[in-house]
């Protein structure tokens, strides 16, 4: 069965859910711009967590949020709201903002071929079940008031620290020299920000007779409690997400309802783009878009992402995208071999595949295993099936029209015509087709 590593324990363990329904929630985009390659890795890799568990037999009840109001520039507590930002920068409503972007999101997420969540979830349709949470986290004593907003006190949480192994002595001796707002303690966190006068913040809702809006991390614990019931068996997210947005979400979770928000914990790595890191300043803030403005497909960048794995640090290049391209055109050129009936043997074991798959998402050591078999049909159908790749879907057989071009092909070669060949050869490979001559006669290719 299925093994992860699970970050609240540091180890490699057998997945055991609750029930047969797995219970999964995904910290999801903020929607304030567009995703960059960076940003999308995560949901490749946890639709992989979602096929593997499938495929083991397992239905999955998965959430995946949409921040549309309170994550701020700065990842704490100050600054503007992403959503603003985003506003300003583009002429248009908060609202708008947030519509457009969740938009742009849904469709790259389609590209991808990712499994739609079961619940697609806005964190501004959450905003009573905030309230309630933090109604309940103030009647349990662990938040106090400043002219900022309600905080949460974290050193009322005594096992605060322990998620991301936090130095929280250190954290506090390393705090800014002055710092002197009115938090307790240096990791004491926004539960609610109170929006003051003349400050520009167009999402608002009253809440202890004044207008504000919920901290970045609540939405994530609301969402569960609503939606999945808390303790979930798997939260996923990005490797950044560990020393803060989790580490507060576990805490609020704990502070409102004295519950485990989940028992396992996935995180994955971040890529850097040619050696550097994703930034807006060098301008390597590749969308889905750019890269098919270069020629490569969704699905070229999937099956770059799924060669490597959700743990590692990744160094994306357009070479090696070239390669997984190419290595994804190989994969369609067999399943043209099968629809051809040129595949004599095979010799694939799914088993072996998916035992990769269940050794914590080895999706590289399944790749390899993949590259070194012969497949039928029905095998590659499997393989689609488990990484979502739209193999079978972009390689369709050819029409009658394509083999009729092939056969007067091959009709003028045979006449040693090579000027009418020639033609057909450039018709067909308008048609994403090509045609090799082998000793067994003529083979067709996409290309
Ligand atoms: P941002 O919009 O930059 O805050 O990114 C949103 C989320 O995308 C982050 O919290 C990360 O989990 C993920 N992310 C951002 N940059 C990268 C990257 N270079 N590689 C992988 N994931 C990333
Ligand atoms: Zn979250």
């Amino acid at each position: 069965m299925l093994k992860i590593y699970n970050t609240a324990t540091r180890k490699t363990e057998e997945l055991k859910p609750l029930s047969d329904v797995v219970k999964i929630y995904t910290c999801g985009p903020t929607v304030y711009s567009e995703a960059h390659i960076g940003n999308l890795t995560a949901y490749i890799y946890w639709d992989l967590l979602v096929r593997a568990l499938l495929a083991n037999g397992y239905k999955v009840k998965r959430v995946l949020n949409l921040t549309d109001v309170g994550h701020l520039v700065s990842d704490g507590d100050e600054g503007e709201d992403k959503l603003e930002k985003g506003a300003e920068r583009e002429g248009m409503d908060v609202w708008q903002i947030a519509e457009k972007y969740i938009a742009k999101f849904k469709e790259d997420y389609k590209a991808l071929e990712l499994l739609a969540p079961e619940v697609w979830a806005r964190a501004t349709d959450y905003i009573a079940e905030d309230i309630s949470a933090v109604d309940a986290m103030s009647a349990n004593g662990f938040t106090y008031e400043t002219a900022d907003g309600v905080y949460y006190d974290t050193s009322l949480f005594e096992h605060y620290a322990d998620f991301a192994r936090l130095d929280l002595a250190g954290l506090q001796a390393g705090a800014r020299v002055g710092f002197s707002d009115e938090k307790k303690n240096v990791s004491d966190f926004a539960v609610w920000k109170f929006i003051h006068e003349g400050e520009k913040h167009a999402m608002r809702w009253d809440y202890l007779g004044r207008p504000g809006y919920p901290g970045w991390h609540l939405e994530c614990c609301s969402i569960i409690h609503k939606e999945l019931g808390e303790p979930i068996d798997i939260h996923c997210g990005g490797i950044d997400h560990i020393p803060v947005h989790h580490t507060n979400e576990i805490a609020e979770c704990y502070g409102a309802y004295g519950t485990k928000l989940a028992n396992n914990w996935m995180h994955c790595d971040f890529i850097t783009v040619e050696g550097e890191k994703i930034s807006k300043s060098i301008g390597n803030t590749f969308s889905l878009a750019d890269l098919n403005e270069r020629g490569f497909s969704a699905m070229d960048y999937k099956m770059w992402v799924l060669s490597g794995h959700y743990q590692g640090t990744r160094n994306f290049t357009f070479d090696s995208l070239e390669g997984a391209k190419a290595r994804r055109l190989n994969w369609r050129n067999q399943i043209a071999e099968c629809y051809q009936n040129k595949v004599a043997e095979t010799n694939f074991d799914y088993t072996t595949i998916l035992g990769a798959i269940n050794n914590n998402l080895g999706s590289p050591e399944a790749f390899a295993l993949i590259d070194e078999a012969k497949l039928s049909l029905d095998d590659w159908k499997k393989v689609d099936e488990l990484f979502g790749l739209r193999l079978i879907a972009d390689s369709p057989n050819i029409s009658d029209e394509i083999r009729e071009l092939i056969d007067e092909r091959q009709l003028a070669r045979d006449k040693r015509d090579f000027g009418k060949s020639d033609d057909f050869r450039d018709l067909l490979a308008s048609k994403g087709i090509t045609v090799k001559d082998t000793a067994d006669g003529p083979v067709w290719q996409y290309i």
